[in-house]
């Protein structure tokens, strides 16, 4: 599944695979063995013959397989030689979402991926409480995830899973969090998820409110468009990027392919107003955290400037950048 997510491909065949794949789960390993050697695979429901050649594949361990080769091939993502750049120089990704909220990947096979691709960490920022929809963690749910996340970055060090969380900012411009946990947390991405069609003045003085917080380190796709479905949101974006730089909030290029946020004349305007920068993949499956090169493409065009850039620094000086922020 892993190449159709990062190819963003939801159609007949990505489907195809995503029921075999629940077939496959629900099916006892013995019986899959079995049927890999009998050749009787395809008597299960939703296994075709080549689902079912890949399944045998897996069992006897053969990685080498032609199938899954050109899927390789025909599902990488583009980047130009300017962009290229910008990906080398990232050493981590600050937006991504597991199971615990609406993503499809376990927190470790996020972490496995990340890995795989060169970073040195990874931010992991589900969403909050009030994104029910999303399965937003509530407090209690969030402190389980830090014990498990302590648990597995023993586990894969010298690999590091920051602690985050995609914070809903509710439409006052308070944070869908308290404020002891949003202190013990690595890194906050805030983001607007809700009536993104108020108001032009009542949506600034939302957003600024958040960008403020001391807590916030991200400013999530401030736009919240959805490319062909939903329009921008409208705000004072000279007040917004004047207060990133005052509070030092990075403003995030978001790498969703429909999201590509923010649109490029704002993007040229935080770039003008010498905001900070963070180029995430906000990916919600494994072959998602390989959206990257979207984001740096961008990057490169609107000549945003590498060292603003705060996934391009050594982890320690992230950090360090996160936990001092001025306040009001
Ligand atoms: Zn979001
Ligand atoms: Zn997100």
């Amino acid at each position: 599944m892993h190449y159709f997510d990062r190819a963003h491909d939801s159609g007949f065949k990505a489907k195809a695979f995503g029921r075999a794949l629940d077939v496959v789960r629900s099916t006892p390993d013995d019986e899959l063995e079995q049927r890999a050697d009998a050749g009787t695979l395809t008597e299960l429901d939703g296994i075709g013959e080549t689902t079912a050649a890949l399944i045998a594949a897996a069992i006897h361990g053969d990685a080498d397989v032609p199938y899954l080769r050109e899927l390789d091939a025909s599902t990488q993502v583009p980047i130009t030689p300017e962009g290229r750049r910008y990906r080398d120089a990232l050493r981590g990704d600050c937006h991504l979402h597991s199971r615990w909220s609406d993503g499809g990947a376990e927190v470790e096979a996020m972490a496995a991926t990340a890995i795989a691709l060169g970073h040195e960490y990874m931010v992991l920022t589900d969403h909050s409480a009030r994104l029910t929809i999303a399965h937003g963690l509530n407090r209690d749910r969030l402190e389980q995830q830090l014990d498990v996340l302590a648990e597995l970055n023993a586990r894969l060090a010298p690999f590091r899973i920051l602690t985050g969380m995609e914070v809903d900012i509710l439409e006052d411009g308070a944070l869908d969090l308290g404020e002891d946990l949003l202190g013990r947390l690595d890194v906050v991405v805030a983001s607007v998820h809700s009536k993104l069609r108020m108001e032009q003045q009542e949506m600034t003085r939302r957003m600024l409110l958040a960008v403020a917080s001391p807590h916030v380190d991200i400013l999530g796709h401030c736009t919240g468009r959805m490319i062909g479905r939903r329009p921008p949101s409208t705000f004072d974006a000279d007040v917004v990027f004047a207060a990133c730089k005052q509070f030092e909030t990075a403003v995030e290029i978001n790498c969703r392919p429909e999201r590509l946020d923010p649109p490029g004349e704002l993007l040229d305007l935080a770039v003008a107003y010498d905001c900070w920068f963070s180029i995430d993949s906000d990916a919600h499956a494994t072959g998602q955290l390989e959206w990257q090169p979207h984001g740096c493409d961008r990057a490169a065009k609107h000549g945003v400037p590498l060292d603003r850039v705060i996934n391009t620094w050594p982890v320690d000086e992230l950090l360090g950048w996160t936990e001092l922020h001025p306040s009001l």
